[in-house]
């Protein structure tokens, strides 16, 4: 155990080290809302369980004994948040810090600035249809490397505020990659289709879940090249990019949904998540959905963009 140990050295080590028992490692060990947070657990051959934040922790086998992600919600409230194991070890508590996200004007269309009460039906129904996508991700691992991101200048950082014509306001919950219509669009890695949806603010959109209760998702696409239930692998193509939904040009929207929220992606794709088992691309299918949806958009009506 020293040797995985010491491969994960880089991380804050805050749980017991007493022999014969589990050491915990987060990472990062401060955190801002809406960042992701690696759980490694190491010196145990059962799966951990447990919750953080009120979000259930979904460990898979990895590299070095066993991993979860998890959310810090971005409305959270506390100055801290707290890792629990059902039995094991010890809680932690991780210091939030709190950060201030900017602000910006958009001038869209006045349908997407404000939308009639007919389309909030309609984005209603959106939102509860990629909500429930996320159930898909339940499950094993289906990537056995790292995440890539998509290719592009950053045009749009997550948790910006934008003001829409003066009026509504709504916070970005992904990043924004700049790109050419029509240009190919990659999966970040290897996962199950989840879902393909036209969507009235988020154009058409695509959900890949990974496993490990990982979900990437990408919006605005011109047209999606893939269906739902297909098994992608990474760099393979899901959709053209496009500027459909609510947008002011063509660009990727790249979001990343873990247990309790959506997640930055500039951070996420950052994180030394490192599973071991990886699905044949066969096995007998993901689960259907069947968990709530109770973290779907953050309950947000109208926030995809
Ligand atoms: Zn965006």
């Amino acid at each position: 155990m020293i040797l995985l140990a010491r491969s994960i050295s880089a991380l804050c080590v805050l749980g017991g080290v007493a022999a014969a028992e589990p050491t915990v490692t987060v990472a990062p060990a401060k955190v801002h809302p809406g960042d992701p947070v690696l759980v490694t657990v190491t010196g145990t051959t059962d799966a951990p369980r447990g919750k953080a934040g009120g979000a259930k922790l979904q460990f898979f086998p990895a590299k070095a004994g066993f991993q979860a992600v998890f959310a810090v919600p971005l409305d959270v409230n506390e100055d801290h948040i707290l890792v629990e194991f059902t039995a094991g070890p010890q809680p932690l508590s991780i210091p939030i810090v709190v950060e201030t996200f900017p602000e910006t004007n958009v001038t869209v269309e006045e349908e997407y600035a404000d939308p009639p009460k007919e389309d909030r039906v309609t984005i209603d129904a959106d939102n509860a249809a990629i909500g429930a996508s996320y159930a898909r991700a339940t499950g094993a691992p289906q990537f056995a490397h790292g995440f890539h991101r998509p290719p592009g200048a950053v045009t749009s950082t997550f948790g910006e505020w934008r003001t829409f014509n003066d009026g509504h306001r709504a916070q970005h919950l992904g990043l924004d990659f700049a790109a050419r219509e029509g240009s190919p669009v990659a999966a970040i890695d290897d996962g199950v289709v989840a879902l393909v949806r036209d969507t009235f603010l988020a154009g058409t959109v695509v959900v890949i879940a990974h496993g490990g209760g990982i979900s990437s998702l990408y919006f605005h696409f011109s047209k999606a090249s893939v269906v739902e239930g297909d098994k992608v692998t990474q760099g393979k193509r899901i959709g053209l990019a496009g500027h459909t939904g609510r947008t002011t040009g063509p660009h990727v929207h790249l979001s990343i949904h873990v247990p309790g929220g959506m997640v930055d992606p500039a951070s996420f794709i950052k994180l030394p998540i490192y599973p071991t088992v990886k699905l044949a691309a066969h096995t007998s299918g993901h689960r259907l959905p069947s968990a709530s949806t109770s973290s779907a958009m953050n309950t947000a009506s109208d926030r995809p963009h």
